[in-house]
């Protein structure tokens, strides 16, 4: 049978499976020698077993028995017994940290006998029935399901009756009657007397913990934060200290340095005479931390050496909650905390500096994601003191966005289309709203969480997001919301809301681009003195130095590939060309399509072959000396063309007069019309079908690397044929690009040579990636498409239509199009990437999906042994970063 139960001398930091994160850094302090009051641990594993079977493993009662038994010997006095009990708190604690999200009882063992026997030994009434009180309520709530606020209103109540607006103001008479008033609540609301028992109160508050795991609220902090929803909950049984023991005790929580910045400093909050959650609650104002060296010196200084202890031990900021009972201190909790993204950087490169961690492990400390958000821009803090702050929300997808207001969707597309920047305000969206979201610069809701549809597509979009702003009131109809303080915010009124804090303002905020992009940009010196780019730096040569992987970025035009090298792209992994087709080159591509002759086409051809020079010219001169990856043309051509139904209409009210351009045009629309153009003519299957089409890009490209060459230039051209399912395909283009790259040559003079290759973004592709080998001279996962392929999911339509019920249900805990599905899509790669090697041992392997920037998904390529990842070229440091990482 497995253990249930340990002492906190028997468990250490490294048990947190088990013994939750609470109580294996209570064990690991009770270790250390700091004074943790004596308790024990019931493990995850025992909530595992109740919340499955809903009854106790056989033997945990007997456990918990001789441990009880044990404490009440070492404490000399058995709980709740009469003339000098045995207090005990019942805490939660999780693997991962979940504040707030479960339960806590203090104060068990009390009842009507043992508060007189507290008040005799603290030779004071007044606290033993503020401590008694303070039990019901936490139980009632906890355990017995009661409404909080009856309690509330009735403490409300007694103070009005004595006249005091404070806790404080209360005489032990009063607390008396409340504990009268409480029973009374219990009896009522729950159907039970309040347990005087005082081991039945703490079964109870054990099964309630357990119970805590599966809360709503719990529940839905999980699924946000990614917990898997079942590890369970280890529970605390702690012997109780009083910090509301009078003015010589009290109670608080401490940082070993600033969580925002990192600096090293005394951070925190104390309250005097007070119980541990009145920190949390509010209910008063607390001082901060260093007055307690006036209040009380000695355990002052004595929580400084703790602290300083404990950093150097776990090697890490720490935070702590302490109490002080009549001037001795004691050590509650502590574990590793939380840290914005700044502080993050700061303190890995604070502790390297301190010998404290090594450069792997300062660099394990960081996350794409935290350098993501260190990315986004943001807003001039310096100007942000001219606006009103209306509300607070959840910072849903980060980012600073500035805007009118609008409500609606058609509305948000009018004034977008005006050029005017907008903000969508809804009180919560729907696949409705989407081409609103599209046209919009941010998107404000008032109602859902992380995982709302708003949420959900924002992030998937890539677009500030503020979600749940409960305060404000949203009336669509009437065009206007309201915030707190009656402030009436209007259509077109200009709001900024910052997706990364939240926050909504009134009125403009200026945007600038992060400290840390002026540096990726090089126009901020890491030596130049910002601690945070220095660290930044810092990390990520590190990271640089360790990466097996390769990064570039996709690209398309001169400017982003130049800003892609500047943030340190080794190339290029995805250079579309259908961009090249579009704006005044359309008239071409029509009449390419329309061409009725041989002779039409190669005419049309001819005129577009100059224009796709110049375009992979200028590429070239931009990645000068590292390999541009260029894919022939992709989408299906009627993408190129106008809209079937405005066409139709355009030629059905002209009748007769109708052009006879507009009406081959409408034949060609109607002809080339797909129900599936996703998986329709498009790819390869263009190339095999329109002459001549492949063979004028392959032109352009070979003529633009010899232009480069002949001017100095050292072009490194590769060609990629998207969407193959058969070797077959592959072949017949190669001959045909190869006889191309041939001509050139004896034209120009200059032999630049290409490797020709081609995505991998059909499942079918993946499977015979072994026969395909034989035919390319590299691989690029397409993993937008295969995603898309493998799922059966139209990446433009399903995100609205129903990835957030997917996410509730927990189909997946993140979007396939966001992370790599390493089951399914990733099985995939793996078999693509084996078998391709096979055939061609050295055969180089890319992917250009959105996923190649993704934290996990750049892992999972480091682990395939890919070569390359190659993602948009503002998410190439977030890339480089991982790829260190995973490299470590
Ligand atoms: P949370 O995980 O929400 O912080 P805790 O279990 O830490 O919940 O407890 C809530 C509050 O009660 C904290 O402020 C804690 O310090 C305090 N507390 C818990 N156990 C004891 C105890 N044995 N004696 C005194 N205060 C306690
Ligand atoms: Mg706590
Ligand atoms: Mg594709």
């Amino acid at each position: 049978m497995p253990k249930f139960v340990y002492d906190f001398t028997e468990g250490n930091k490294d048990l947190k499976d088990l013994l939750g994160g609470k109580g294996a850094n209570l064990a690991e302090m009770t270790n250390l020698g700091l004074p943790v009051p004596p308790g024990f641990t019931i493990t995850t594993e025992a909530c595992r077993h109740y919340l499955a079977h809903g009854s106790l493993p056989d033997g945990l009662q007997d456990e918990v028995d001789a441990h009880l038994a044990a404490l009440q010997e070492e404490m000399g006095k058995r709980l709740g017994q009469a003339d000098d009990p045995l207090l005990v708190s019942v805490r939660s604690g999780a693997k991962f940290s979940m504040p707030g999200m479960m339960e806590t009882v203090l104060n068990i063992g009390l009842n009507d006998e043992s508060v007189e026997g507290l008040a005799a030994q603290a030779g004071d009434e007044r606290f033993a029935w503020d401590s008694y009180r303070r039990l019901i309520q936490m139980f009632g709530k906890t355990v017995l399901d009661i409404e909080g606020d009856l309690f509330e209103d009735a403490i409300e109540a007694a103070k009005d009756a004595r006249g005091t607006k404070d806790d404080a103001g209360l005489d032990a008479a009063d607390l008396r009657g409340l504990v009268a008033t409480f029973k009374g609540i219990v009896r009522e609301h729950a159907g039970r007397e309040f347990p005087a028992d005082p081991r039945e109160q703490m079964d109870l508050a054990i099964k309630a913990v357990f119970d805590s795991w599966n809360a709503d609220r719990a529940i839905l902090y999980r699924r946000q934060e990614r917990i898997p929803v079942d590890l369970g909950t280890a529970v605390n049984v702690c012997s109780m200290v009083f910090g509301n023991l009078g003015e010589d005790s009290g109670t608080g929580v401490a940082f070993t340095r600033d969580p925002a910045s990192g600096h090293q400093g005394v951070y925190g909050d104390y309250l005097q005479n007070a119980q541990g959650e009145d920190v949390v609650a509010g209910i008063r104002n607390t001082v901060p931390l260093p007055d307690l060296e006036r209040i009380d010196k000695t355990s002052y200084d004595q929580l400084m050496e703790f602290m300083a202890r404990l950093e150097n031990h776990y090697r890490d900021m720490c935070d702590i909650e302490f109490t002080i009972e009549r001037g001795k201190l004691w050590m509650l909790q502590t574990r590793v905390g939380k840290r914005t993204a700044a502080a993050a950087f700061r303190i890995a490169c604070q502790l390297l500096d301190q010998d404290l961690i090594d450069a792997d492990e300062a660099a394990r400390r960081v996350t794409g994601d935290q350098l993501a958000q260190l990315m986004f821009p943001r807003f001039d803090t310096a100007e942000i003191e001219d606006v009103t702050l209306l509300t607070k929300g959840m910072n849903a997808s980060p980012g600073a966005a500035v805007g009118k207001v609008v409500f609606t969707s058609e509305r948000a597309k009018e004034l977008a289309e005006q050029g005017e920047d907008v903000i969508l305000v809804r009180r919560e969206t729907n696949p409705d709203d989407l081409a609103g979201m599209v046209a919009a610069q941010g998107v404000l809701t008032s109602r859902g969480g992380k995982t709302s549809h708003a949420a959900v597509v924002a992030r998937g979009m890539g677009k500030t997001c503020v979600c749940g702003a409960e305060e404000l009131e949203v009336d669509v109809k009437a065009g206007r919301f309201t915030a707190p303080g009656g402030v009436v915010v209007g259509e077109g009124d200009v709001i900024s809301i910052d997706g990364s804090s939240g926050e909504v303002y009134l009125g403009e905020v200026p945007v600038m681009d992060s400290p840390v992009v002026q540096y990726f940009e090089g126009e901020l010196d890491p030596a130049g003195g910002d601690e945070l780019v220095q660290a930044v730096h810092r990390v990520m040569a590190h990271a640089d130095g360790a990466a097996a992987l390769k990064v570039r970025a996709n690209a398309d035009n001169p400017d982003d590939a130049a800003r892609a090298r500047r943030f340190g792209a080794q190339g290029i992994g995805l250079c579309r060309t259908e961009h090249m087709f579009l704006g005044d080159r359309r008239q071409l591509v029509e009449k390419l399509i329309l061409a009725e002759t041989a002779e039409e086409r190669q005419d049309a051809l001819d005129a577009l072959e100059p224009l796709q020079r110049e375009d992979f010219t200028g590429i070239f001169a931009a990645m000068d000396g590292l390999p541009v990856t260029i894919r022939l043309i992709d989408p299906p051509l009627h993408e190129f063309l106008p809209d079937l139904t405005d066409l139709s209409v355009k030629v059905a009210l002209a009748g007769a007069d109708a052009s006879d351009q507009d009406r081959r045009l409408l034949e060609a629309v109607r002809r080339l019309h797909e129900q599936n153009p996703m998986l329709g003519l498009r790819g390869v299957r263009l190339g095999l079908v329109i002459p001549g089409l492949f063979s004028m890009q392959v032109r352009a490209i070979a003529e633009a690397a010899a232009d480069r060459r002949r001017a100095g230039g050292d072009p490194r051209p590769e060609i990629m044929i998207p969407l193959v399912g058969a070797v077959q395909e592959l072949e017949a283009v190669r001959e045909e690009a190869e006889g191309v790259l041939a001509e050139v040559a004896a034209e120009t003079g200059v032999d630049v040579p290409a490797l020709i290759g081609t995505m991998i973004e059909l499942p079918r592709a993946a499977l015979t990636a072994g026969q395909i080998a034989e035919a390319a001279e590299f691989f690029s996962f397409g993993t937008n498409d295969l995603t898309q392929t493998t799922w059966g999911f139209s990446r433009d339509d399903v995100e609205a239509a129903f990835f957030s019920r997917y996410l509730e249900l927990g189909v997946f805990g993140v979007s396939p199009f966001e992370t790599l599905d390493r089951d399914g899509v990733g099985r995939l790669v793996r078999i693509a990437a084996e078998e391709g090697r096979r055939t061609r041992p050295g055969i180089k392997l890319g992917i250009c999906g959105e996923h190649g920037g993704d934290p996990d998904s750049v892992h999972f390529c480091h682990e395939v042994g890919l070569d390359y990842v190659s993602c948009s070229p503002f998410r190439v440091p977030v890339a480089r970063l991982e790829a260190g990482r995973a490299a470590i």
